[in-house]
């Protein structure tokens, strides 16, 4: 059965990264997966997904759910692969395109043994993850209706095509966005005591940001905080009114998010106050950290080991992953598998060593397989 589906998979991995789609216009994309699970006679769930396919093999309880993620970046590919993108300013450099054929594989693999299989296993074939909409999405038309766990890979360039890495607890940051707004008076910049100037009130605030991580939380907890803009000012000699800045917050925890939210705020305000301003700071909520749940992440492990996959312990990154909103509602984990890129994920050169394809096809149907005996075992 696997050399059947090998090169259907790898026809499906090609096509995807030649015609990658942005999130939320995964139109194609979804047509060509919807005719894969069509073709194979796998039951597409219609729950209204605007893109993205919701799909079911086996039946009955447990209900064991798999995601792949589906969207390309807004990246100009560098690459000189035969298969490069067609596409001008969108590439598949994220390596979904990978996801979503492992995913595929998997499924062909699971339908030739439905009638072995102890209950459902549901496939997530998700949109828009890179702007973290679709999982929210997929959980708001009811996705996860049903399902009692639920498991997703990525892949990571830095390891090995036969290495698997997870880790229980936090595995990626919560990712928040900031927004910072100095108003001031503004002056002749000849006469700086005739107004309040936002911009050197700006630096002050920028430098007591660095605190944050030093001062207000352990050395153990892990804290980003970048100001990534910071706009003001029309011209060389006029002190201006206000300043905008942008930036982002990484934590690992939600104590620690909390935390930092508030002396964020004290600082902005305070800062602003004792120098005569007034500044606002606005939060907004982006993914939460991934928790990985410890039971499941030994499960991953030990599949991984038969399917001869090197277990890697992996330090949790300070990058977003909204496969986190799954698991706010459900027990499972989240994992990486090698995909040995010289290149980083999003970097306009990325392209996964494609001999991991078919090892991790037969992974994946084995985490499905034996998760939904886990499953069954312990209702
Ligand atoms: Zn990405
Ligand atoms: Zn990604």
């Amino acid at each position: 059965m696997t050399n059947a589906v090998a090169p259907l998979i790898e026809q499906l991995f090609l096509d995807l990264h030649r015609n990658p789609e942005l999130s939320n216009q995964e139109f194609e994309t979804t047509k060509k997966l919807r005719s894969y699970l069509e073709k194979a006679n796998i039951r597409i769930l219609e729950l209204g997904a605007k893109t993205g396919v919701i799909a079911e093999i086996g039946s009955g309880k447990p209900v064991l759910a798999l995601r792949a993620d589906i969207d390309a970046l807004p990246i100009d590919e560098q690459s000189d692969c035969q298969y490069r993108s067609t596409k001008q300013g969108v590439m598949h450099a994220c390596g979904h395109d990978l996801h979503t054929c492992v995913l595929m594989g998997a499924a062909y693999l699971l339908k030739a043994k439905e009638s072995h299989l102890k209950g459902t296993v549901r496939l997530l074939f998700q949109p828009a993850e890179e702007n973290f909409s679709g999982a929210l999405h997929f959980i708001e038309i009811g996705a996860l209706n049903g399902v009692d766990a639920i498991l997703g890979m990525h892949n990571n360039p830095n390891l090995s095509i036969t290495q698997m890495a997870s880790r229980a607890g936090p595995f990626s940051a919560n990712v928040d966005r900031i927004e910072i707004t100095i108003k001031g008076v503004g002056a002749h910049a000849a006469r700086p005591e005739a107004g309040i100037d936002p911009i050197v009130i700006g630096s002050q605030i920028i430098s007591a940001i660095q605190t944050i991580s030093s001062r207000t939380v352990s050395g153990l907890d892990a804290v980003v905080v970048s100001i990534t803009k910071f706009l003001g000012g029309n011209t060389w000699n006029v002190i201006p009114e206000t300043v905008e800045m942008e930036g982002t917050v990484r934590t690992l925890t939600p104590e620690i998010r909390l935390k930092v939210k508030q002396q964020l705020k004290s600082i902005v305000e305070n800062i602003a106050l004792s120098m005569g301003a007034n500044a606002e700071l606005r939060w907004f909520d982006g993914p939460p950290s991934i928790i990985n749940m410890a039971k499941w992440v030994d499960f991953c492990q030990k599949i991984a080991e038969q399917e001869g996959y090197e277990v890697i312990d992996f330090q949790p990154q300070l990058g977003g992953e909204d496969f986190a909103h799954y698991l706010h509602h459900l027990p499972g984990a989240f994992i990486n598998l090698g995909s040995q890129s010289p290149y980083a994920l999003h970097h306009p050169k990325f392209l996964v060593n494609r001999d991991m394809i078919m090892p991790a096809v037969n992974y994946l149907a084995k985490l499905a397989e034996q998760g939904l005996i886990e499953l069954a075992q312990h209702r």
